[in-house]
């Protein structure tokens, strides 16, 4: 097959204008979008390369030898990074996700850790930070990801069957390697480990009860996401989505489950808990998650900011357009003018994409129309 051309460099090059920063000196803590919503979690996408192509992430025929990534001098230094991460702590953000991409990809990613570790809340705490990654170099970096302070992992996998993972990851990638990643995660010390299945129908439903089974009892909690429309590339359909409810009643058929209660607000997962013989939940058994993204809005608390490795902030990740705060930066702006821009975007934000999705007609579903949205690759999920 023929690489398809689709135009990603032009989206990428989109930027929406920066608004004024005057007038939003905030005290730490205070800033709203324009829904009430306060501004929590920071996703950094590092690197914008990939050594898997997941169908619906970077399909081969898109990101192939003649795709273009972006040269070195056009990602964030690792110190950009740490100043636009410091400005949105101080306005209330809790947590950071770094994803790309693959982030175990971008070279000295511990250092970066490292100087972000060294951040603090205007209350002197420190922040919550972790990592999604395929897992495939995990083995290899666990321990010096601990100890340049990073506290807990996501790995994405999509099957314990070799020959459907390697057929999701489409490099021949085997299983058994990312089973070692967060065996070495854990032995590392890395805790509450996070395992997310993407759930394609037709490609790996038949891997839920397996996936299930496996982890039951490990300590590691796994996820199963809908299948999302994010980006242009992956030939989205509404009818490859497996919907969560439907995940929840197989694994009911196969184990005693009892909803829990969601951890934190804003949180996109709703937990369910093994149940133990009296039939309420046994810690030891663990917790599964599901993302409903498509069929279960959850716009109207989501506290979500992403950094694109090139310095485009995102407010929503199906946004087509995000602000360059990378020209900012290297127009020699201070902290306070970088704070302040950022409590003026996240002022403006108005998106809820989700739950328009939502109110659409079919025949107006993402896959029928024309609009141009952000690759998932290039701003980390
Ligand atoms: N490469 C890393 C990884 O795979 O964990 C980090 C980046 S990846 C874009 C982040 C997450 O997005 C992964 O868990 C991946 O499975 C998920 N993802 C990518 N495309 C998706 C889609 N179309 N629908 C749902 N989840 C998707
Ligand atoms: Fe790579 Fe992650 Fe996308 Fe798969 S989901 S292609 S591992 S960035
Ligand atoms: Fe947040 Fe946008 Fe997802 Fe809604 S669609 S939950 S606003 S990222």
């Amino acid at each position: 097959m023929g690489e398809r051309v689709i135009p990603l460099i032009d989206e990428r090059q989109a930027a929406l204008p920066l608004p004024s920063p005057s007038g939003l000196e905030l005290p730490p803590g205070h800033l709203r979008d324009a829904r009430g919503r306060p501004l929590r979690d920071l996703r950094i996408s590092v690197t914008d390369r990939c050594n898997f192509r997941c169908s619906y992430c970077m399909p081969k025929d898109v990101f192939g030898k003649h795709y273009s990534y972006l040269p070195h001098s056009a990602l964030l230094s690792f110190e950009e990074i740490t100043r636009v991460a410091r400005a949105a702590v101080r306005h209330g953000v809790r947590k950071l996700r770094l994803t790309g991409g693959e982030p175990l990809l971008r070279k000295g990613i511990e250092q970066l850790i490292a100087q972000l570790a060294a951040l603090r809340t205007p209350a002197g705490q420190p922040l919550d930070i972790t990592l999604t990654t395929n897992g495939s170099l995990l083995a290899r970096k666990a321990q010096a990801l601990k100890d340049a302070g990073l506290q807990r992992v996501t790995v994405s996998l999509d099957g314990l069957d070799d020959a459907t993972f390697r057929r999701m990851n489409d490099v021949d990638f085997p299983v058994a390697a990312v089973l070692a990643g967060i065996d070495a995660a854990r032995a590392a010390g890395l805790r509450n480990i996070k395992v997310n299945m993407v759930v394609k129908r037709g490609a790996n439903e038949d891997q839920i009860l397996p996936m299930a089974r496996h982890f039951r009892g490990s300590g590691v909690t796994l996820r199963f996401i809908e299948y999302m429309d994010v980006g242009t590339t992956n030939g989205w359909r509404m009818d490859e989505v497996l919907p969560s409810a439907d995940v929840v009643r197989l694994l009911q058929d196969a184990f005693a489950l009892v909803p829990l209660a969601a951890s934190a607000p804003g949180e996109t997962a709703m937990r369910w808990g093994y149940a133990g013989p009296d039939g309420r939940h046994d810690p030891a058994l663990g917790e599964i998650g599901t993302i409903s993204s498509v069929t279960q809005a959850f716009c109207g608390d989501c506290n979500r900011a992403r950094l694109s490795m090139e310095g485009r902030l995102y407010l929503c990740l199906f946004a087509s357009q995000g602000h360059d705060l990378r020209a900012l930066l290297r127009s020699g702006a201070d902290d306070e003018t970088i704070e302040a821009t950022l409590a003026a975007i996240w002022a403006q934000r108005n998106d809820r994409y989700s739950e328009l999705r939502a109110t659409l007609p079919p025949e107006a579903q993402p896959a029928h129309s024309s609009g141009r949205r952000v690759e998932m690759s290039y701003i980390g999920g």
